[in-house]
This record gives C-alpha cells, sequence and structure tokens, in this order.
C-alpha cells in the first residue's frame, strides 16, 4: 500500500451541504482545502431529496451548484470513497491518515460514459435510491454525481470481464490497491453529518419487513424526478397508492431505543412529502399520525397551516403497532390522544415512518473530539457562544455531525465553522492568499432560489 503526503489549511470531513459550503467559504479566503468523503459522490443526504420545505425548491437543483463550486474550486481538493482512519496532533495543526478505497477504476481514465453499467448482467439494489431501484455491480453513483467516475462493486461482481471489454479507455483495474494518505493540515471541521435509525429496531412497525413500510428517505426518491420508478408506485406490488399514512416519531423521542431527543425534520419533512405526494396523485388520502407537530422556522407554521387547508388529515394518536392484511396493505392499530383515547385499527396502501435522525460517524476514536453522552453527536464546548467549538481546538463542527437540523442550519453553522477555523488558522500563522469571491458571493444565489 503506497503513502502519499498531502498538505492543506483545512481538512473537512464528509462532503454533504455543511462540509461544502463550510469548504467552498475557506476555499474563497484563499486557503487550501481537502474534502474527506466517504461515499463515492460529494453531496450527502440533500442531493437525494425531492424539494424542500418550506420553499419546495428542487433540491437537486440548488445542491448541484454547490457541488459543481467545490470541485471547480482552485483552492479546494476532494477524495471521494475515502475515510479518515486517524488523526494526530502536531506542533502546528494536524496529520491525518486517509485510506483511499479502491474503485477498481482508474480514476484519471474513466470518462463516466457508463458502457460498463450497461454491459454489467448483475443487478442489485440501489443504495441511492433506497433500495428501491437496482445498480448494476459496475456503476456511476447516480446521475449528477460528482465525480462521474464508476466504481466495481467487488463483493457482487461475477467477474465476468464484459465491463473491461466494452470500457473504451481501459479504465477498469480489479488489482486496484487502496491507498493510505497522510494528510497534514491547521485545521480540520468535522460535517458527517446524520444517517436515519434502522427499520429493524422497531419490531413493533414490521421490523423492517413489511414491503409497503417505507421511510423518509426513501419516499424522497420516489417524490423525485429521476426517481426510482419515475412515479409513485407503492413498492411491494406497483399499485398506485391510494391511502397513504405517516408515522411520526417513528424512533425519535423513545427511550426505549435511546433516542430521548427529537429529531427536529420529521415533521416538516413529512407535511412536505404530503404535500407533493396530493400534486402526483390528486385523489390520494393523507393521514399523519403525530404526537406533537413542531412547526418552529421561518414559514414552517404557515407550511402546516397550508397542508390541513389541502385536506391532509392530521390524528393525534400513537401507532402501536403495524402489521399487514392478505393485500399487503398496511394495518396500523393506533390510540387516539384527542377525544378518548380509543383504540382503532385503520388500513391503508403504504406507510411512511419518520425514524431516528442519529449520528453519522462516530468520530471520537479516530478524530479525538468527545461526543455527549445522550445522543452521540459531536460535543459543542460552547454550545450559546460558539456552537462550532468542539473538545478540541483546532477542530471545529458543522451541520448534523453536531445534532440534528434542517439544510438552512446546516449552512448557517457551517459558515460559522469556516469563519472559527479561519480565525484559529490565523492565529496559528496561516493566512489565506489569491482570495476567490465568486462562489462566496451569495447574491449569485438570489437568481438560484425563488
Ligand atoms: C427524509 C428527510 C427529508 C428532509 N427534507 C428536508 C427539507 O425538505 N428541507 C431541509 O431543510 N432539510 C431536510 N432534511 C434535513 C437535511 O437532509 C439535512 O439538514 C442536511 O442534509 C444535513 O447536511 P449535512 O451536510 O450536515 O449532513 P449529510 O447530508 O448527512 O452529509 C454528511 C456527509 O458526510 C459523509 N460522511 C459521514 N461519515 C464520514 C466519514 N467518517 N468520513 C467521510 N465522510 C463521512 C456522508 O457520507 C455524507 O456525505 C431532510 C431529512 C430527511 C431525513
Amino acid at each position: 500500500m503506497s503513502n502519499r503526503k498531502l498538505s492543506v489549511d483545512a481538512l473537512v470531513i464528509g462532503g454533504g451541504i455543511a462540509g461544502l459550503q463550510a469548504a467552498i467559504d475557506l476555499g474563497d479566503q484563499g486557503y487550501q482545502v481537502l474534502i474527506v468523503e466517504k461515499a463515492p459522490s460529494i453531496g450527502g443526504k440533500m442531493i437525494s431529496l425531492s424539494k424542500v420545505f418550506p420553499t419546495l425548491d428542487c433540491s437537486s437543483c440548488i445542491c448541484t451548484p454547490r457541488m459543481a463550486a467545490a470541485s471547480h474550486h482552485k483552492n479546494i481538493s476532494i477524495m471521494t470513497y475515502a475515510e479518515v482512519e486517524a488523526t494526530t496532533r502536531t506542533h502546528d495543526g494536524f496529520e491525518a491518515t486517509v485510506l483511499q478505497k479502491p474503485r477498481y477504476v482508474m480514476e484519471d481514465d474513466c470518462t463516466g460514459c457508463r458502457l460498463c453499467e450497461f454491459a454489467c448482467p448483475v443487478e442489485l439494489p440501489h443504495e441511492f435510491e433506497g433500495g428501491l431501484g437496482a445498480r448494476k455491480a459496475v456503476y456511476v453513483p447516480f446521475n449528477n454525481a460528482i465525480p462521474q467516475i464508476a466504481l466495481v462493486d467487488l463483493e457482487n461482481c461475477i467477474l465476468c470481464g464484459r465491463c473491461e471489454k466494452v470500457c473504451p479507455t481501459k479504465a477498469i483495474n480489479f488489482l486496484q490497491e487502496p491507498e493510505r494518505v497522510t494528510v497534514e493540515a491547521g485545521a480540520v471541521i468535522l460535517a458527517t453529518g446524520y444517517t436515519l435509525s434502522d427499520m429493524s429496531a422497531k419490531e413493533q412497525y414490521g421490523g423492517g419487513r413489511l414491503k409497503n413500510v417505507l421511510d423518509g428517505l426513501q419516499v424522497e426518491r420516489l417524490l423525485a424526478p429521476h426517481g426510482p420508478y419515475g412515479r409513485v408506485l407503492r413498492p411491494g406490488d406497483g399499485k398506485i397508492p391510494d391511502s397513504v399514512a405517516y408515522v411520526q416519531c417513528a424512533g425519535s423521542r423513545d427511550r426505549s431505543l435511546g433516542v430521548p431527543y427529537c429529531s427536529r425534520v420529521c415533521c416538516m419533512y413529512a407535511i412536505k412529502q404530503a404535500m407533493l405526494l396530493s400534486g402526483s396523485l390528486p385523489l390520494v388520502d393523507i393521514t399523519i399520525y403525530y404526537m406533537d407537530i413542531r412547526a418552529f422556522g421561518k414559514g414552517f407554521e404557515q407550511f402546516y397551516q397550508n397542508a390541513k387547508a389541502m385536506g391532509i388529515e392530521f390524528v393525534k394518536a400513537k401507532v402501536a403497532k403495524i402489521t399487514e392484511d392478505d393485500q399487503q396493505n398496511p394495518v396500523l392499530r393506533i390510540e387516539v390522544m384527542e377525544e378518548d383515547g380509543r383504540v382503532e385499527e385503520r388500513t391503508h396502501d403504504m406507510v411512511v415512518l419518520s425514524p431516528a435522525v442519529l449520528p453519522g460517524w462516530d468520530p471520537s476514536r479516530a478524530v479525538l473530539v468527545d461526543t455527549d453522552d445522550e445522543d452521540g453527536f459531536v460535543h459543542c464546548v460552547q454550545p450559546k457562544l460558539a456552537p462550532g467549538y468542539t473538545s478540541q481546538a483546532g477542530i471545529f463542527v458543522a451541520g448534523n455531525a453536531a445534532g440534528p437540523k434542517d439544510i438552512p442550519d446546516s449552512i448557517v453553522e457551517a459558515g460559522a465553522a469556516a469563519a472559527e477555523a479561519s480565525a484559529y488558522l490565523r492565529g496559528i500563522g496561516r493566512r489565506g492568499y489569491e482570495p476567490e469571491p465568486a462562489s462566496g458571493d451569495r447574491s449569485a444565489l438570489v437568481g438560484e432560489v425563488t
């Protein structure tokens, strides 16, 4: 395994919207930045969302330009499909060991033409589509992935060699080795985001086995313009659903699962998805079973009221159990919290759970910082006056790595973490040079977001 060395001012771990924004803000100030992203593309969860609350902008239309701005920025380099294994403090910053995983495709030679993908005979559940669509054993991660480079899933590859034969640049290389890269950096920004709790944790809701019980991210893909089916169909049998139910707090605020906190985004994305489903399927009946509706942000209450005015039914109820009938329809046993607390059974065509938002990564061993005992998110030592500060000077945190939050809050935190990192870098004698005003000028965004 070779050992390359890189030296940058700042290392950003995680290439979701928070990491991209922090990197762009630092790069615009002239700092040299490296983004390390564990997935094969940057973009994080935002690039997989359909539209975003409360404005209903197309998510990929506003996320793709940010991805492109980072990837074309002359002060930013990006390693995808790579992970930080360990970090140590040095006399003037940090030294991180980054593992570059092999794609079995030569990055410099692949043109993203996808001929390998068309030739591959293996079909597997597509992670980007929440397992709903199929991908091949050699594949480009998704249509607007950055970089547009294929990778081979060697565990599922049958080594038939068809991809090698059709590749016009001979980029397939089954002998590619993992590479360890040593990165020296003055400061580190953690932007490793979130993951959703696994549906198997909720045995009373079918434990992930009921085909027409999905999670919120899967429904984002059903609603996306280039989603797995091209329209909204329930995955169990391809039927157009006439009745869809949302089950809120299906993991959050549940001490039995070790998640006592509120995940903050679920009420709003459920309302958003309900509105979008009503647009796609005008005859659909939608019910949201909730404990409380938390519509706390700017424009959120009006968004909620609009949903009610559209005819979306809100039922304050606890969902005790989900089973299915012989037509694969989910059957919900509910205790209605308003009125007399009566217990009822209601049948829907499709159910969407709002699982808990959990930390995307535990950085405590590899990156030295403390995490919170209660929830595992990165511990902020000054949550009120300097929310980007971690327990280690020179390591900052942004976005969902510090706790569940929506996109605007993630972006604001990313800007704050970049400002803190910039001040820290100046303090240790590193100054940005050749500033780049273009991507940092927010007025350029006014035309993008309407
Ligand atoms: C179903 C659903 C719908 C939503 N809809 C909306 C909406 O409409 N509007 C809104 O404002 N918000 C919405 N959100 C919230 C939104 O997804 C988040 O606010 C946003 O994506 C957070 O960005 P982030 O960069 O902090 O994290 P992420 O998007 O999770 O990005 C983190 C990145 O870090 C990478 N990473 C993780 N660990 C490592 C590691 N060890 N090394 C390297 N890289 C790593 C991950 O692969 C990922 O690319 C929704 C959330 C859900 C669950």
